[in-house]
Protein backbone atom coordinates (compact mmCIF):
# COMPACT_ATOMS: atom_id res chain seq x y z
CA UNK A 1 0.00 0.00 0.00
CA UNK A 2 1.42 3.14 -1.07
CA UNK A 3 1.83 5.85 1.97
CA UNK A 4 -0.21 8.79 3.33
CA UNK A 5 1.71 11.95 3.14
CA UNK A 6 0.30 14.77 5.13
CA UNK A 7 -1.63 17.48 3.98
CA UNK A 8 -1.80 20.09 6.57
CA UNK A 9 -4.37 22.91 6.56
CA UNK A 10 -3.85 25.31 9.43
CA UNK A 11 -7.21 26.75 9.09
CA UNK A 12 -8.88 29.89 11.42
CA UNK A 13 -9.42 33.60 11.49
CA UNK A 14 -7.18 36.57 11.09
CA UNK A 15 -5.05 36.78 14.24
CA UNK A 16 -5.25 33.24 15.34
CA UNK A 17 -1.93 32.53 14.90
CA UNK A 18 -1.83 30.23 11.52
CA UNK A 19 1.61 32.21 10.55
CA UNK A 20 3.72 31.57 13.69
CA UNK A 21 1.90 27.77 14.39
CA UNK A 22 2.47 26.79 10.45
CA UNK A 23 6.17 28.01 11.08
CA UNK A 24 6.67 25.92 13.85
CA UNK A 25 5.21 22.97 12.56
CA UNK A 26 6.74 23.30 9.11
CA UNK A 27 9.82 23.39 10.85
CA UNK A 28 8.99 20.34 13.01
CA UNK A 29 7.73 17.87 10.55
CA UNK A 30 10.15 19.00 7.63
CA UNK A 31 6.94 20.13 5.46
CA UNK A 32 7.26 23.10 3.17
CA UNK A 33 5.33 26.20 4.09
CA UNK A 34 2.64 27.39 1.40
CA UNK A 35 1.14 31.14 2.72
CA UNK A 36 -1.04 32.33 0.01
CA UNK A 37 -0.48 35.81 1.87
CA UNK A 38 3.20 35.66 2.08
CA UNK A 39 3.17 34.83 -1.59
CA UNK A 40 0.98 37.63 -2.37
CA UNK A 41 3.13 39.93 0.18
CA UNK A 42 6.39 38.57 -1.36
CA UNK A 43 5.21 39.70 -5.05
CA UNK A 44 4.03 43.04 -3.23
CA UNK A 45 7.54 43.92 -2.68
CA UNK A 46 9.02 42.65 -5.46
CA UNK A 47 6.59 45.47 -7.42
CA UNK A 48 5.87 42.05 -9.86
CA UNK A 49 2.74 42.80 -12.01
CA UNK A 50 0.96 40.81 -9.89
CA UNK A 51 1.95 42.13 -6.85
CA UNK A 52 0.76 45.44 -8.68
CA UNK A 53 -2.73 43.78 -9.51
CA UNK A 54 -3.54 42.63 -5.61
CA UNK A 55 -2.25 45.13 -3.75
CA UNK A 56 -5.36 47.69 -3.43
CA UNK A 57 -7.48 43.80 -2.33
CA UNK A 58 -4.99 43.30 0.71
CA UNK A 59 -5.18 46.82 1.75
CA UNK A 60 -8.85 46.69 1.83
CA UNK A 61 -8.96 43.27 3.54
CA UNK A 62 -10.58 41.61 0.77
CA UNK A 63 -9.80 38.07 -0.92
CA UNK A 64 -7.66 38.05 -4.20
CA UNK A 65 -9.58 35.80 -6.76
CA UNK A 66 -10.06 31.93 -6.47
CA UNK A 67 -8.58 31.93 -9.86
CA UNK A 68 -5.63 33.81 -9.12
CA UNK A 69 -4.79 32.17 -5.92
CA UNK A 70 -6.12 28.66 -7.07
CA UNK A 71 -3.10 28.93 -9.75
CA UNK A 72 -0.35 29.90 -7.54
CA UNK A 73 -1.31 27.08 -5.15
CA UNK A 74 -1.46 24.74 -7.89
CA UNK A 75 2.33 25.65 -9.45
CA UNK A 76 3.64 25.84 -5.53
CA UNK A 77 2.58 22.12 -5.12
CA UNK A 78 4.17 20.43 -8.14
CA UNK A 79 7.28 22.00 -6.98
CA UNK A 80 9.65 19.21 -6.11
CA UNK A 81 9.70 19.82 -2.56
CA UNK A 82 6.07 18.95 -2.08
CA UNK A 83 6.58 15.70 -2.85
CA UNK A 84 6.39 14.53 0.63
CA UNK A 85 3.67 16.29 1.59
CA UNK A 86 2.88 19.69 2.69
CA UNK A 87 0.63 22.57 4.84
CA UNK A 88 -1.20 25.19 3.17
CA UNK A 89 -1.57 28.43 5.52
CA UNK A 90 -3.99 31.00 4.85
CA UNK A 91 -5.41 28.80 1.60
CA UNK A 92 -8.47 27.58 1.17
CA UNK A 93 -10.62 30.58 1.99
CA UNK A 94 -13.78 29.88 -0.27
CA UNK A 95 -15.94 26.73 -0.45
CA UNK A 96 -14.52 27.25 -4.69
CA UNK A 97 -11.17 26.90 -3.58
CA UNK A 98 -11.95 24.44 -0.63
CA UNK A 99 -12.94 21.91 -3.89
CA UNK A 100 -10.00 22.13 -5.84
CA UNK A 101 -7.55 21.42 -2.57
CA UNK A 102 -9.63 18.39 -3.48
CA UNK A 103 -8.05 18.09 -6.68
CA UNK A 104 -4.58 18.70 -6.44
CA UNK A 105 -2.18 16.04 -6.73
CA UNK A 106 0.83 14.91 -4.81
CA UNK A 107 3.86 15.75 -7.16
CA UNK A 108 5.44 11.79 -5.47
CA UNK A 109 2.39 10.12 -6.42
CA UNK A 110 1.41 9.24 -3.22
CA UNK A 111 -1.92 9.07 -1.51
CA UNK A 112 -2.22 12.32 0.28
CA UNK A 113 -4.80 12.82 3.20
CA UNK A 114 -6.07 16.18 4.12
CA UNK A 115 -5.77 17.08 8.13
CA UNK A 116 -7.72 20.56 8.33
CA UNK A 117 -6.52 22.40 11.66
CA UNK A 118 -9.12 24.51 12.84
CA UNK A 119 -7.62 27.20 15.17
CA UNK A 120 -10.65 28.39 18.04
CA UNK A 121 -9.86 31.79 19.17
CA UNK A 122 -12.72 33.70 20.88
CA UNK A 123 -13.79 37.05 18.02
CA UNK A 124 -12.69 39.43 20.89
CA UNK A 125 -9.10 38.29 21.28
CA UNK A 126 -8.52 38.22 17.91
CA UNK A 127 -8.93 42.24 17.35
CA UNK A 128 -7.01 42.56 20.33
CA UNK A 129 -3.96 40.53 18.94
CA UNK A 130 -4.14 42.18 15.97
CA UNK A 131 -3.11 45.58 17.33
CA UNK A 132 -0.50 44.12 19.34
CA UNK A 133 0.89 42.86 16.12
CA UNK A 134 0.19 45.89 14.72
CA UNK A 135 2.02 48.17 17.43
CA UNK A 136 5.14 45.90 17.16
CA UNK A 137 7.61 47.74 14.81
CA UNK A 138 9.37 44.53 13.61
CA UNK A 139 5.78 43.26 11.67
CA UNK A 140 5.02 45.83 8.79
CA UNK A 141 1.67 44.71 7.94
CA UNK A 142 -0.48 47.47 5.60
CA UNK A 143 -3.38 45.10 6.18
CA UNK A 144 -3.08 45.30 9.95
CA UNK A 145 -4.61 48.89 10.28
CA UNK A 146 -7.48 47.79 12.83
CA UNK A 147 -10.30 49.11 10.40
CA UNK A 148 -8.71 46.67 8.02
CA UNK A 149 -8.25 44.21 10.37
CA UNK A 150 -12.53 44.26 11.10
CA UNK A 151 -13.24 44.01 7.57
CA UNK A 152 -10.93 40.99 7.20
CA UNK A 153 -12.84 39.39 9.93
CA UNK A 154 -16.22 39.97 8.50
CA UNK A 155 -14.84 38.46 5.34
CA UNK A 156 -13.87 35.55 7.34
CA UNK A 157 -17.23 34.73 8.73
CA UNK A 158 -18.96 35.60 5.19
CA UNK A 159 -16.95 33.41 3.27
CA UNK A 160 -14.29 31.45 4.88
CA UNK A 161 -16.28 30.10 7.83
CA UNK A 162 -18.58 28.39 5.41
CA UNK A 163 -15.41 26.37 4.91
CA UNK A 164 -14.89 24.82 8.06
CA UNK A 165 -18.22 23.02 7.46
CA UNK A 166 -16.86 21.67 4.02
CA UNK A 167 -14.24 19.56 5.90
CA UNK A 168 -16.10 19.02 8.79
CA UNK A 169 -18.53 17.23 6.33
CA UNK A 170 -15.90 15.23 4.99
CA UNK A 171 -14.41 13.96 8.45
CA UNK A 172 -10.73 15.79 7.66
CA UNK A 173 -11.13 18.63 10.10
CA UNK A 174 -9.96 18.51 14.16
CA UNK A 175 -10.56 21.68 16.46
CA UNK A 176 -7.77 22.82 18.41
CA UNK A 177 -8.13 25.56 21.39
CA UNK A 178 -5.74 28.58 20.06
CA UNK A 179 -5.96 30.05 23.29
CA UNK A 180 -2.88 30.13 25.53
CA UNK A 181 0.95 30.21 25.03
CA UNK A 182 2.70 29.93 21.46
CA UNK A 183 4.29 26.62 22.63
CA UNK A 184 0.81 25.58 24.33
CA UNK A 185 -0.79 25.69 21.52
CA UNK A 186 1.51 24.14 19.65
CA UNK A 187 1.77 20.96 21.77
CA UNK A 188 -2.04 21.00 21.18
CA UNK A 189 -1.56 20.65 17.39
CA UNK A 190 1.44 18.55 17.60
CA UNK A 191 -0.68 15.96 18.95
CA UNK A 192 -3.18 16.22 16.84
CA UNK A 193 -1.25 15.92 14.09
CA UNK A 194 0.72 12.61 15.24
CA UNK A 195 -3.06 11.15 16.13
CA UNK A 196 -3.62 11.59 12.13
CA UNK A 197 0.03 10.47 10.79
CA UNK A 198 2.01 8.58 13.48
CA UNK A 199 4.49 8.23 11.74
CA UNK A 200 5.51 11.51 11.10
P1 LIG B 1 -2.92 36.16 5.21
O1 LIG B 1 -1.48 36.47 5.33
O2 LIG B 1 -3.18 34.70 5.01
O3 LIG B 1 -3.75 36.76 6.30
O4 LIG B 1 -3.41 36.84 3.84
C1 LIG B 1 -3.33 38.24 3.64
C2 LIG B 1 -4.26 38.67 2.51
O5 LIG B 1 -3.89 38.01 1.30
C3 LIG B 1 -5.72 38.34 2.71
O6 LIG B 1 -6.40 39.30 3.49
C4 LIG B 1 -6.22 38.33 1.25
O7 LIG B 1 -6.35 39.65 0.75
C5 LIG B 1 -5.06 37.69 0.53
N1 LIG B 1 -5.18 36.21 0.52
C6 LIG B 1 -4.37 35.31 1.15
N2 LIG B 1 -4.75 34.06 0.93
C7 LIG B 1 -5.87 34.14 0.15
C8 LIG B 1 -6.76 33.19 -0.40
N3 LIG B 1 -6.61 31.87 -0.17
N4 LIG B 1 -7.80 33.64 -1.15
C9 LIG B 1 -7.98 34.94 -1.39
N5 LIG B 1 -7.19 35.91 -0.89
C10 LIG B 1 -6.14 35.53 -0.12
Amino acid sequence: MSKSLPRLILFGPPGAGKGTQSNLLCEKFSLPHISTGEMMREEIKLGSSLGKKVKAILDRGELVSDDLVIELVKHRVSNADCKKGYLLDGFPRTLAQAEQVTLLKCAGGDHIVTLVIELEVPEEMLLERISKRNADSTVTRSDDDIAVAAKRLKVYTDQTAPVAAYYRGRGELKEVDGVGSVEEVQSRIIETVKKSFPGL
